[in-house]
C-alpha cells in the first residue's frame, strides 16, 4: 500500500508538469536558422515572438508570421517557452545571464531551449541559474545546416532533464525531423561537436585521398564510385563530395557556396579542441582538421563551405 501511494506522489507532478501545452514562443537570433526555425514553428500553429538586434532579420522574420520584439524582455512577456539560436559562447551567456536576458524575465514555469552551438561549460553555467529561478533549460544544439532548418529536418541533440526534454518535444518536431535526448545539461553539445569534428575529418580525408587518386590518372567519378561501394564510404563521399561536378547537390559543384561555411567548421572545431583540451583527450585528426581549416579561412575562404579545402590540396603543384 505504501508503494502505491510513494508511485502516485512520484507521478503527480511529473504529468502535471509535462501536460502543460506550450503555444506562445519567444524566439533569440533570426539568423540564417533562427529565421526558417522561428518560421517552422508558426507553420506548425505556435504563436512567435521573435528578438534580433538586426531590424534586418526581423523585418524578414515578420513576413512569415513572426511579431518582432524589442528586447529580450519584450519577446518573454507571455511566452510559455523560448527557443534561441545565436553565433557564440559570449552571446549566449550575455542573453541568457545579463542583466536584461532571458532568466532575468522568464516568468516561473517557462522552458527555456538553446539551439546555438557553443561550448558544452555555457549550459552549464545558466542550467543552476535557470533552475534557482523556477523555469526549465535544455541545450539542444541542431545538425542539418539551413536547409535543414527550411525543410524542418534538422537533427536536435539535447542535454538536460528528461521532462524538460520530453515537454520540448512538440516546438522540436515542428523544426525538426529527429530529436535526441543525449544525458545531462551539456550533452548535447558534446554529441555536436563530436559529430562536426567527424565531418570535419572525413572531408578532410575525402579531399586528399580524391585528389591523389585524380592526380594519379583516375577518372574522378569511377573513383568516387569506388569509394561509394567500398568500405571508404561516408557522408562526404555520399552527399558532399568535395570534387565539383561529381553530385549535383554539393556544394563543391555549387561554386562552393550555400554549404557550411569554413569559418562555422573552424569554429566548431575549435570548440572540440577546447573540450579535448579540458579532459586531455588525444584528438591528434581533429588538430590537424582544425589547423587546415584555419589556414583556408586566414587565406580568404572563411565563407566558402568547408570542403573547399579540396581546392587548396589541388593547388599544390609540385
Ligand atoms: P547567423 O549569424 O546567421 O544568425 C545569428 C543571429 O543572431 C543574427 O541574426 C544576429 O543578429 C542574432 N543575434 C546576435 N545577438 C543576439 C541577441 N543578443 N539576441 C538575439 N539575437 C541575436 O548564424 P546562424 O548560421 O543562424 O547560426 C546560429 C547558430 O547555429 C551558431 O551557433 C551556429 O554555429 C549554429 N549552427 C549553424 C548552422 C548553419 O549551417 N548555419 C548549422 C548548425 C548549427
Amino acid at each position: 500500500m505504501a508503494g502505491r501511494a510513494t508511485h502516485c506522489l512520484l507521478t503527480i507532478p511529473k504529468r502535471g508538469y509535462s501536460s502543460k501545452v506550450d503555444k506562445n514562443v519567444a524566439f533569440l537570433g533570426l539568423g540564417n536558422m533562427g529565421g526558417f526555425m522561428a518560421a517552422n514553428l508558426v507553420k506548425k500553429g505556435f504563436t512567435v515572438k521573435g528578438y534580433d538586434p538586426s531590424s534586418d532579420a526581423v523585418k524578414a522574420a515578420a513576413k512569415n508570421g513572426i511579431t518582432g520584439a524589442s528586447s529580450i524582455a519584450a519577446a518573454l512577456d507571455g511566452a510559455d517557452a523560448l527557443v534561441s539560436i545565436l553565433p557564440s559562447n559570449k552571446v549566449v551567456l550575455d542573453a541568457y545571464l545579463g542583466k536584461d536576458g532571458v532568466v532575468a524575465h522568464a516568468a516561473k514555469g517557462t522552458l527555456l531551449i538553446d539551439s546555438s552551438t557553443v561550448d558544452p561549460n555555457v549550459p552549464k553555467q545558466i542550467y543552476p541559474v535557470a533552475i534557482e529561478n523556477g523555469v526549465g533549460f535544455i541545450d539542444a544544439p541542431v545538425s542539418g545546416g539551413t536547409m535543414g532548418a527550411q525543410n524542418a529536418t534538422l537533427a536536435f541533440m539535447s542535454g538536460g532533464r528528461k521532462g524538460d526534454f520530453e515537454r520540448s518535444l512538440p516546438m522540436l518536431k515542428a523544426m525538426g525531423a529527429k530529436q535526441f535526448h543525449c544525458g545531462d545539461i551539456g550533452s548535447g553539445q558534446v554529441a555536436k561537436l563530436a559529430n562536426n569534428m567527424l565531418m570535419g575529418i572525413t572531408g578532410m580525408a575525402t579531399a586528399e585521398c580524391m585528389n591523389m587518386g585524380i592526380k594519379m590518372g583516375l577518372d574522378p567519378q569511377v573513383l568516387l564510385d569506388v569509394l561509394n561501394n567500398s568500405s571508404a564510404r561516408s557522408w562526404s563521399t555520399e552527399v558532399y563530395c568535395p570534387v565539383p561536378g561529381l553530385i549535383p547537390t554539393a556544394p563543391s559543384s555549387k561554386n562552393y557556396d550555400g554549404g557550411f561555411k569554413n569559418e562555422l567548421m573552424v569554429k566548431d572545431l575549435e570548440l572540440a579542441s577546447g573540450m579535448a583540451l579540458g579532459i586531455r583527450s588525444p584528438i591528434p585528426l581533429g588538430a590537424v582538421a582544425t589547423q587546415l581549416y584555419r589556414m583556408a579561412q586566414t587565406r580568404g575562404f572563411g565563407q566558402k563551405d568547408f570542403s573547399y579545402i579540396y581546392q587548396l590540396l589541388k593547388e599544390d603543384k609540385q
